[in-house]
This record gives C-alpha cells, structure tokens and sequence, in this order.
C-alpha cells in the first residue's frame, strides 16, 4: 500500500510547509549500489521534518573556500523515531569526485559531522487515477523514483528505467524491484528509443529524473505522445556545470 498521501485526482495538489533551516549531526555513513552514499543525520532539530511528496528536496548547506554553496537533495526516509531513540533523516548522496562541494563531504562525512538544510518548502502529491505509470532515472534520481515506487503501490502499477549506471539497480530492495518491475538500460541502450517501446498511452503518467542533456530528447518524445501534465520531467544535474539551476528549462528550445 501506498507509504504516501495520494491526490483525489490527476491534480497534484501543492502543499506548503513553513520553511525551516536545521542544524543536525552525522549519525552515520553507509555505501550503496551505484556509487550512492547514505548520510543518515538526526537531532532535536529535524523533530516536525514533513515530506509528503515523492519528488520533494531539501537544500543541503556545504562550507567551501569561496563561502557556502547550497545543493538539492531528496530526503530518502525520514524516521520519527529511529535507531538513536530520536528523528533520523537518510540522504543518499552519489559521490561522483571532490570536484563538487556536495559529493566531496558525502565521501569524508562522519558520525558527530554537523551539517544544515533547509525545506521541504512545499510538497506536490503524487497523483491518482492513472492507468499506468513509468518512472525514470539515473542514480542522482534514485531517491526520488524509490518515493514514486513506494507511492504508486497498490495504486497505480509502475515501471521503472534506470540509465546511466546499471549497479545503481542494487539500490532497491527486494520489495521495491518487484512493485518496480526495473529495466535497467546499459550503456549502449538508447534511452528515448527505450521509452519509446514503453506502453504509454493518455492514461499514463511519467517521472523523470537525471542529467538534463540525456533528458532533453527523452521530454521532445514525451511532448508528442502525452499531455504535459502528464508529464514530470527534471533535469537534476548538467554534465560539466557546477552551477546547474534545476529551474532553468529541461529544453530550452521548448521552455513550456
Ligand atoms: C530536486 C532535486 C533532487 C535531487 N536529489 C538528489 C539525490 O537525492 N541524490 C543525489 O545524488 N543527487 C540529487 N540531486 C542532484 C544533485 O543536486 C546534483 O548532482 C548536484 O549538482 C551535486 O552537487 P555537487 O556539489 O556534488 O556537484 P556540483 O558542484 O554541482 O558539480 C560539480 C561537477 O560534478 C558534476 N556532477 C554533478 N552531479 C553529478 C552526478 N550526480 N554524477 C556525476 N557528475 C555530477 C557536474 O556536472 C560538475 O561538472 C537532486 C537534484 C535536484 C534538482
């Protein structure tokens, strides 16, 4: 059954949440599939931490030489109370190098580590009365599509495509890749042709969720064949730009 609350409808109701930064210390660090890292963090001050929509992000405050830079994260499971005897919040961070601010404190991050974020500021709920739903993803949108899966359970039947890193398909568990029936695209796979063979039709609805180049002509294919507001397509990363802002059109060619 779904772990999340539902929209009456395919309108996917936004609900805001006041804005609040915290404080919290490392509890600990755990190597994931695909070249993933899970921080898990808690502290008094993540008591009250709402995430009600499977695509929701926080913003993660890292100290550089040149100031603090903020970076997006999917909150992976928030635990009221967890192991510690108090709230625990799991970010799973893919370590690609020391180049970025954010992987680089994801490699070295350990227990009693303190750390700040901000938000969710608001949630999207996921939506109800689809046919059938495909969620699509790189390891940087792992989080986010695991939150889809566990959505959609016993909802809306869901099937997943991972690209650009087929270990990172160890990631899900055994009850995750059964409701996610995941195909995994190797690296000669091509992606829009893949998501062109996929049954989609006007009662279908599709995450995605990666490096926004890949992403462009998967989104021209999508435009042809869906409504857009079938449609929930995001670039997460850039390949070579450190200051990707995930606001910017997926196409800039089509900003619609
Ligand atoms: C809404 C949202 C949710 C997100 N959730 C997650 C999440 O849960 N987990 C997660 O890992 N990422 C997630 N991301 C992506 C993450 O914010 C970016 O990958 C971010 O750029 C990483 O910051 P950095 O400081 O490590 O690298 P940056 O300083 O931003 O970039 C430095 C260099 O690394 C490259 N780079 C950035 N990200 C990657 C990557 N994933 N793989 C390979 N090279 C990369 C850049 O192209 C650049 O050349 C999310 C993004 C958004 C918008």
């Amino acid at each position: 059954m779904s772990t999340f609350p539902l929209a009456a409808g395919r309108d996917r109701e936004a609900v805001r949440h006041e804005l609040v930064r915290r404080t919290v210390r490392v509890l600990g660090r755990t190597d994931l599939p695909g070249h993933l890292v899970r921080v898990t963090v808690g502290g008094d001050e993540l008591a009250g931490f709402a995430s009600v929509g499977p695509a929701d992000h926080v913003k993660v405050f890292l100290p550089t030489s040149g100031g603090v830079v903020a970076r997006d994260y999917t909150p992976s499971e928030y635990r009221p109370v967890g192991a510690s005897s108090g709230p625990e919040l799991d970010l799973d961070f893919v370590v690609h190098g020391e180049e970025g601010p954010a992987s680089a404190w994801a490699l070295t991050a350990a227990p009693g580590d303190e750390v700040s974020f901000g938000g969710p500021r608001g949630s999207r709920l996921a939506p109800s009365g689809y046919r059938n739903a495909l969620v699509i993803a790189d390891p940087s949108g792992l989080p986010a599509l695991r939150r889809w899966v566990r959505a959609f359970a016993g909802v809306v039947p869901v099937h997943a495509l991972l690209f650009g890193g087929a270990e990172a398909v160890g990631y899900l568990d055994d009850a995750e890749l059964a409701a996610a029936t995941p195909q995994v695209l190797a690296a000669e796979h091509d992606l829009v042709e893949v998501v062109a063979s996929q049954d989609l039709d006007d009662d279908s609805f599709v995450f995605a969720a990666g490096e926004a180049t890949a992403l462009v002509p998967v989104r021209r294919h999508l435009r042809e064949r869906l409504p857009k507001e079938h449609l929930s397509l995001h670039g997460y990363w850039r390949r070579g730009d450190a200051t990707f802002d995930h606001h910017s059109p997926l196409d800039p060619s089509d900003p619609d």
